[in-house]
């Protein structure tokens, strides 16, 4: 019923503007507005603190819908989920009550600052600081690369506390947009999910109260990294979409196409394409619910358990194929696929990024070796 839902919605509200937003490079206002209207725009929120209370598994579903006809719209719910969710895993129970009623409603969204300009696949050397003065902190330093930045009223921010631990002096905090001294850099200019804002956030001397630190001094980079073993996972759910949309495309259009007097469908070869598409597709998928009721149970206090690998596994794996499959659909296209007139080029160069963050699939690689079942 969700998925039904979520996909009628994706298709009246959300993809007629996916190419708009993808070629005027500008954020999905209807997407957020119908997502918010139906209470889609961060549905993992507990119902405790005014959410929906999505479990891991209907998060990720709802991710997937709205990727299949527009990625960039997709990481409306997905980074709300890994902004605010250091919060929900580490934060104090004030933390919880400020800030996850107002993105609960859509009064504000959530982002999540880790990356810098010299710290992104060693994120543990970042040099964005937090002082501590008095009762407060004060926060410097550029972060890089943040989604929906400057979108967003809340950011979790991880920065070095104590610069001598290493990864174990690094705390997080939440800084809001309007907190002084907060500004942003210009939109990056992107490959694909064009849509979605990726900026600089600065820091210059945000002074912040202590009691914003989402848990313990010296825990933001343990925090940040629990935080990925859960989101990855939405990652995944996004590739999967994107993967979905491009195939449910290029099948359309394969029945239609004639050439050599009959549907292009009509050919083996065609047709053994569109076999291992649908196969890699349903591959990722059973990793990626997998995985998400693998975080469910640890999130409800099961352990962790192998979370960790399988959060890697299944987004790497599912962005793998959707590269695959995309580049698949824009050849079943012929010379149209490689046309902004056909989504499957949007759709090809959006599943792109889905390699490359949440940590890359370099990294996702070596997380899988430290962590093998
Ligand atoms: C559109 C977009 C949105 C993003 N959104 C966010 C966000 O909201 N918040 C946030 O904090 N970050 C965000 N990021 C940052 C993203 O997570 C980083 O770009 C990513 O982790 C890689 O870091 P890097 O770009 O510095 O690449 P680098 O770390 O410089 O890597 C360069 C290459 O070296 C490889 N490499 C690095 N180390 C190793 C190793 N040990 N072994 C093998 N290969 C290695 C990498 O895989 C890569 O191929 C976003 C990035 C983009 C492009």
């Amino acid at each position: 019923m969700l998925r039904d839902a979520v996909r009628s919605l994706a298709e009246a509200k959300i993809a007629p503007y996916a190419a708009a937003v993808d070629e005027e490079a500008r954020f999905p206002r209807e997407a957020l507005d119908a997502l918010t209207a139906n209470d889609l725009h961060a549905v993992h929120v507990p119902e405790s603190y005014g959410g929906a209370g999505a479990d891991a598994l209907a998060t990720v579903i709802v991710i997937e819908e709205v990727a299949r006809v527009c990625a960039s719209s997709s990481l409306i719910p997905a980074v709300n989920k890994l902004g605010s969710l250091p919060v929900i895993l580490s934060g104090s129970e004030e933390l919880k009550k400020k800030y996850l009623g107002p993105l609960a409603k859509g009064d504000a969204m959530f982002s999540y600052c880790l990356s810098e300009p010299d710290a992104g696949s060693d994120a543990a050397g970042m040099k964005t600081k937090a002082v501590r003065d008095g009762d407060f902190y004060v926060l410097n330093g550029v972060k890089r690369w943040i989604t929906n930045a400057g979108e967003s009223e809340f950011y979790t921010v991880m920065a070095v506390t104590d610069p001598e631990k290493r990864s174990k002096g690094i705390s997080a905090f939440v800084v809001e947009k309007s907190d002084e001294g907060v500004s942003f850099g210009a939109p990056e200019k992107k490959l694909g999910i064009k849509g979605s804002p990726t900026r600089e956030v600065y820091l210059d001397n945000v002074r912040i109260p202590a009691d914003r630190m989402i848990g313990a001094e010296g825990t933001g980079f343990a925090t940040a990294m629990k935080t990925l073993d859960h989101t990855r996972i939405t990652i995944a759910a996004q590739a999967l979409g994107i993967a979905q949309g491009a195939l449910d495309y290029a099948k359309g259009y394969v029945k239609e196409r004639k050439q050599f007097g009959k549907p292009v469908a009509d050919f083996q070869g065609i047709q053994f394409m569109l076999a291992d598409m649908a196969m890699k597709i349903e591959a990722a998928r059973q990793l990626t619910y997998a995985a998400a009721a693998k975080s469910e149970r640890v999130a409800a206090g099961g352990g962790e358990g192998d979370l960790t690998f399988q959060g890697a596994a299944a987004k790497c794996f599912a962005s793998d194929v959707a590269m695959e499959v995309t580049t698949d659909a824009v050849q079943l296209l012929g010379g149209y696929g490689y046309t902004r007139d056909y989504p499957v080029e949007r759709m090809m160069r959006d599943a792109k990024i889905t390699q490359i963050y949440e940590g890359t699939n370099q990294v996702q690689r070596i997380v899988m070796a430290r962590n093998l079942p």
